[in-house]
């Protein structure tokens, strides 16, 4: 049994992994931390019924007294990076799936995860649709190297663009420059800020947030005379559980940091 502990337990998604890890049979649900919901039972709030297990506070000591071999970490991208150094420095293996962590300090993460020899897996989505998305998104890219990005989340979320907009971005521009693909030239005047969206790798991505959505991507590839779009809707947050169990089983298998669930497919 993998004994697996949630930080952030009582969120949106943390509640989802505690229904999931327990209802997994190689998984046991140990520990649940946050930061509200502090002695409630993490079971009643994820609707699977009393646990015994009370939400606590503070990562570090929950670590110290419960021991996990896994934590699952969906909190906000405020706090994510410091749970990261606290699970590396206390020795325990890390999925993460909270977004907003730089390229910088996913490296400063990696090195201290090959110090400490833990385990760390980041995804910014856990959903298979949208690996499928990117992946396809990066065979299109260098025979339609004009793109923009539209990502539609609900209104809660706190970091934009999207964790996985900038991933296809980053990924699109990488299969472009390996094509040396050219792109056409783009000759509208921005008269108001932001009219042609924030640029990752000089991709213009628009972030729209609405009460109603739960995440979804649009890749508008533009060729002349011709289109092509991909689109993933995650339409639930279930879609990212199967994705999160997965990295959960796996995690130990590849020490220091991995970035991205299709290292895992
Ligand atoms: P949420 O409902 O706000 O959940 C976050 C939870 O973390 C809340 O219960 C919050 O408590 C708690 N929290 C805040 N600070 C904490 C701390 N220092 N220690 C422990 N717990 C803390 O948000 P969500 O919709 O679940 O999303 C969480 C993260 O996952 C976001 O970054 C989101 O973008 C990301 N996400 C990733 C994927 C993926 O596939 N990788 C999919 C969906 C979402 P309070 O409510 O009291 O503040």
């Amino acid at each position: 049994m993998i004994r697996v502990l949630v930080n952030g337990a009582d969120g949106r998604m943390g509640s989802q992994v505690v229904k999931a890890v327990y209802e997994d049979k190689d998984l046991e649900f140990v520990g649940g931390v946050s930061v509200t919901n502090i002695g409630k039972d993490a079971g009643e709030l994820a609707g699977v019924g009393a646990l015994g297990i009370a939400i606590r506070e503070g990562l570090g000591q929950a670590l110290d007294d419960i021991k996990p071999d896994v934590v699952v970490d969906f909190t906000t991208p405020k706090v994510i990076f410091e749970n990261a150094k606290t699970c590396i420095e206390h020795g325990v293996n890390m999925v993460v799936g909270t977004t907003g962590l730089t390229a910088e300090q996913r490296g400063e993460l990696a090195a201290l995860a090959e110090q400490r020899k833990t385990s760390i897996f980041i995804a910014p989505n856990f959903s298979i649709g949208a690996v499928l998305m990117m992946k396809l998104s990066e065979e299109v890219a260098p025979y339609l190297p004009d793109v923009e990005i539209i990502e539609l989340h609900h209104n809660n979320k706190l970091d934009a663009p999207s964790g996985t907009a900038i991933m296809t971005a980053n990924k699109i521009d990488a299969a472009r420059k390996a094509a040396n693909a050219q792109q056409a030239p783009d000759k509208t005047h921005e008269s108001l800020d932001g009219a042609r969206g924030a640029k990752v790798d000089d991709i213009p991505i628009h972030s729209v947030r609405l009460p109603g959505y739960v995440a979804h991507q649009q890749v508008l590839f533009g060729g002349y005379g011709e289109l092509l779009t991909i689109r993933h809707d995650s339409i639930d947050r279930k879609s990212f559980m199967p994705g999160v169990i997965l990295a959960v089983k796996k995690v130990s298998s590849r020490p220091g940091l991995t970035f991205g669930l299709e290292n895992y497919l």
